[in-house]
């Protein structure tokens, strides 16, 4: 009952005109491999200043993909000078937005509270929040695999009510842009710790329909190996969400 969710993290890259072109070629090269769109979701992450330009090519010619921001703001509007809100977000029809990824952790200095912040705001305005959490290569030897990304979840979703719809992403930090990427039983272990968290944080119906993404350093080659595990769920794309022809292939990992 969980619909697979392969989604692309294009970070600080394509314009609004580059990902026109981007997403145009994307929607045909899937529709030219008859993609089952329903089997499989795709979903892309760009840049704000990209999102009502794909809001206007997606509605007028029907694309079955979908989109959303790559961050929030935890406020819904007032002096905060650079921020975006959900309100904003979901006016343009977006489905998703990334909370927490772990460059927004790091490079902008993001607090477990104010990831929380993030998740109430996203859903207070009807968006489905991608929850990033991960380890450092340190947290990984000194705590383990699942501890920080459970610890992590807990913290975000500290005050969201049952039942509530969001996507996890576990993304270790030592397999993000590293050409590294996890084993897929390294990935089973944490989605399942999550997806056991998640049981006791929004009830084991919620659990068992959330989906659990793995991200880091997924390509066309080992994409397979992670979508066989039971609890993973989908992948979260960085930089092979920008390669076209990688990207479809990664979408049609079953073909
Ligand atoms: P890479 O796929 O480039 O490792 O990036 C993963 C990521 O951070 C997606 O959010």
């Amino acid at each position: 009952n969980r619909t697979p969710l392969i989604a692309g993290n294009w970070k600080l890259n394509l314009d609004h005109l580059q990902s026109i072109a981007f997403l145009q070629k994307l929607h045909w090269s899937l529709k030219d491999a008859s993609h089952d769109f329903d089997a499989v979701e795709v979903a892309v992450f760009p840049p704000f200043t990209d999102l009502r330009s794909l809001q206007t090519l997606v509605t007028a010619d029907k694309y079955e993909i979908a989109y959303g921001a790559q961050d929030l703001s935890q406020h819904d509007s007032g002096a905060y000078t650079g921020e975006i809100s959900g309100a904003f977000i979901a006016k343009l029809d977006a489905s998703y937005v990334l909370i927490g990824h772990s460059e927004r952790r790091t490079l902008h200095a993001e607090t477990d509270e104010v990831v929380a912040g993030k998740v109430a705001a996203a859903l207070r305005h009807g968006l489905v929040p991608v929850l990033c959490v991960g380890e450092t290569a340190a947290d990984l030897e000194e705590h383990g695999p699942s501890a920080v990304p459970v610890a992590q979840l807990r913290a975000a979703l500290e005050g969201v009510a049952e039942g509530a719809e969001i996507v996890v992403a576990y993304e270790p930090v030592w397999a993000i842009g590293s050409g590294q990427a996890a084993t897929p039983e390294q990935a089973q272990q944490v989605a399942a710790a999550l997806r056991a968290e998640l049981a006791q944080l929004l009830g084991e119906d919620a659990a068992a329909s959330t989906r659990v993404l793995y991200g880091g350093s997924v390509k066309s080659g080992n994409i397979a190996g992670f979508m066989r595990e039971p609890d993973v769920d989908g992948a979260l794309v960085g930089g092979a969400s920008l390669d076209l022809d990688e990207f479809a292939s990664i979408v049609r990992y079953q073909k």
